[in-house]
């Protein structure tokens, strides 16, 4: 197994994978259609959507974004939505988070169609991973396990420690890690002595989005360790202790005036990790990929409702 986990090949796995896929719903007249709400200016977010609809049109998916302005009212936002879930060419609808603080994202997540929610985060393809059922899974969650399953990492019978209980991260990747026969334990800011639970944990995978917080004495050595955190830093000092090793990030703090860390220190985890996932190149494509997995799957099933003769 390479000791660095590389998040851009699997990627391009995943995609190679998809492009048949889309062909053949295109020339059925079924081009994959994904819509996208992206209320407000979060610069982040601004960032994330222009990588997916990128992915999209490299694919053959269409894209649409949407983009209400951040005074938008949930009620507004909600028949949006509905209107999406009427519009038949309308495969895969994704609701950028955050949302503008007025907005209530439980109801508005809660209205996109179940069979449009490429995200996975609709309650009933929550109960549907929980329950072992098929069905949409969190985008990065999901990843991962297909990056563990490319590089033939085993995963029943070990024992599994996921930092971070998000419904968005936390939550699903320790599901589908149990649903892989892992013993997983979920840790969070209330776990008292974390490191030593870590430690315990021969596939670590750190969801804190703290900056390096993970370091040696956390790590189990040669664990598996996947560091999802993203996080921007803009502190020369902080960043001169991360990066210690590493002039050539260092270098792009200076060229940029911030630079991505992951939750995970990427000295120590080089030491003591039989493998891992670097920031950036790691996690981060996969999400996308897995993102255009889901739209690529809800067309599918999209297709074969609408071929599938009516029952009276
Ligand atoms: P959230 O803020 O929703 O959740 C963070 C979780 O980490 C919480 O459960 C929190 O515990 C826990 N936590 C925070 N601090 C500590 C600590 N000191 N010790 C132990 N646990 C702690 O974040 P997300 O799950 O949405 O994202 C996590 C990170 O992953 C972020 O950096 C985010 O940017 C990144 N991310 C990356 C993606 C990618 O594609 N690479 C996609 C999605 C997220 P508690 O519940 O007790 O508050």
């Amino acid at each position: 197994m390479p000791k660095i986990l590389d998040g851009n090949r699997v990627r391009d796995q995943i995609l190679d994978g998809l492009r048949p896929r889309v062909a053949a719903l295109t020339s059925a007249g079924r081009t994959p259609g994904l819509a996208v709400v992206l209320a407000g200016h979060d610069p982040g977010s601004q960032i994330y959507v222009r990588n997916k609809v990128k992915a999209c049109a490299d694919l053959g998916i269409s894209s649409r974004t949407l983009t209400p302005p951040d005074t938008i009212s949930t009620r507004e936002l909600l028949d949006l939505i509905h209107d999406l879930n009427e519009q038949p060419d309308v495969d895969g609808i994704l609701v950028q988070l955050p949302l503008p603080p007025q907005a209530d994202t439980r109801r508005v997540l809660l209205a996109v169609s179940p069979e449009k929610d490429v995200d996975g985060f609709h309650p009933m393809n929550v109960g549907n991973l929980v329950a072992g059922r098929p069905g949409p899974r969190p985008c990065t969650p999901a990843g991962i396990m297909e990056l563990l399953g490319q590089y033939g990492i085993p995963v029943a019978g070990k024992r599994a420690v996921v930092v971070g209980r998000s419904d968005i991260v936390g939550k699903p990747m320790a599901l589908l890690l149990l649903h892989a026969h892992a013993t997983v334990t979920i840790c969070h800011s209330k776990t008292s002595d974390l490191a030593a639970v870590c430690r315990e944990g021969e596939i670590l995978v750190a969801a804190m989005g703290r900056p390096a917080l993970i370091t040696s004495e956390f790590i189990r050595p040669g664990a598996v360790v996947i560091d999802v955190g993203m996080n921007r830093i803009t502190d020369p000092a902080q960043a001169r202790r991360i990066f210690r090793h590493s002039p050539d990030r260092l270098a792009v703090l200076a060229r940029k005036g911030s630079v991505l860390v992951g939750d995970v220190d990427p000295h120590d985890v080089d030491q003591a990790a039989a493998a891992y996932t670097p920031v950036p190149g790691g996690v981060g494509p996969l999400t996308v990929a897995m993102l255009m997995a889901n739209t690529v799957a809800a067309a599918e099933r999209n297709a074969e409702r609408r071929a599938a003769p009516a029952v009276c």
